[in-house]
């Protein structure tokens, strides 16, 4: 490191290096939005921070992934319960809709999915298109009517739709319908699961076959009628700073940090995920700056961060 600086911290800082997932609707934005090599123009995922199976990041310098350092070095992550690193960071680029989908809870998922955790997630939109829009719930008013509407599809009476802007923050429950539609750059923090019902998938094909639709499975876990999630943004001023707390639920909290300068922030987690969506700087004299994907490790105390930088940050 260049500079010697004392730091009031007990923790490391991990760099975490992201796997990408090509999707039939994903664009290229990874690349020319965050700079990423890219496997293709039809890449629909940044697999920013994750040590699930299907996607373990690298971590650099360590010769070893996410998922393994969990595994060997629990305390790192404050010896937290559970085989896997219990959230997933990703960066999701909709160059055309997702499928119609919801997710199972912890209990549906345990029983039904080999054990798998169920699937909470929520949604930062990092940019997208004039009058783009999501899909988020349905407006039927029972069980026997949406199944009802799904055999019929009458998708366009059955989804809610959502105009969205920039900067919008979505929180998803288990048991609620939703989709990310055309045009979309999302960061989404999730529960370390893969477990999705596909309702309906605009009847694309991928190599001339459709693709799997679980609609029993679907409708037997999505909530009926609707009732939308209430987020209340906090927002504060520091030195340097202007601080939003996104959300706080059972699996994680989020926030978002707008840094002119210079400010502390004090950690006193099991872990602390960071992805720099704009600007540059330095996290206690390390440089960082946009796309750079990091883990502050268990009880990290006192970070110094200074520069122009947008930020979102979260933990368990
Ligand atoms: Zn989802």
């Amino acid at each position: 490191m260049a500079k010697e600086i004392k730091h009031r911290s007990n923790g490391e800082i991990l760099r975490i290096s992201p796997v990408f997932r090509e999707k039939p609707w994903g664009g290229k934005r990874l690349n020319t939005v965050f700079g990423y090599t890219i496997p293709s123009e039809y890449t629909g995922e940044c697999w920013a921070i994750s040590g699930h199976p299907d996607g373990d990041c690298p971590v650099a310098d360590a010769g070893r992934t996410l998922g393994q350092i969990w595994k060997e070095q629990p305390e790192l992550f404050g010896n937290l319960p559970g085989d896997i690193f219990p959230l997933i960071i990703k960066i999701i680029d909709a160059r055309e809709n997702l499928s119609i989908q919801v997710h199972p809870d912890d209990e549906y998922a345990g029983i039904h999915e080999k054990g798998s955790p169920g699937k909470t997630e929520c949604w930062y939109v990092l940019d997208c298109e004039r009058d783009a829009e999501v899909i988020i719930g349905h407006n039927a008013s029972s069980r026997e009517e949406m199944k009802r509407m799904v055999e019929e599809g009458n998708w366009s009476e059955l989804l809610r739709e959502i105009p969205i802007r920039k900067g919008d923050f979505f929180q998803i429950n288990p048991g609620c319908l939703h989709a990310i539609k055309a045009g979309t750059l999302i960061l989404e923090t999730q529960q370390s699961s893969d477990v999705t019902y596909r309702f309906y998938d605009y009847g694309r094909q991928v190599d001339g076959i459709p693709r799997e639709l679980h609609i029993p499975q679907a409708l037997a876990v999505t909530a009926a009628p609707f009732a939308a999630e209430k987020t209340q943004q906090k927002i504060w001023q520091q030195e340097g700073a202007r601080i939003s707390h996104l959300v706080t639920c059972r699996y994680y909290s989020v926030y978002r940090v707008e840094l002119q300068g210079e400010t502390k922030l004090n950690f006193e987690y099991p872990f602390v995920c960071v992805s720099i969506l704009s600007g540059c700087g330095t996290f206690n004299g390390m440089p960082v700056k946009r796309g750079d994907h990091l883990v502050l490790t268990a009880n990290f105390g006192e970070l110094c961060v200074s520069g122009a930088l947008e930020f979102i940050y979260s933990h368990v």
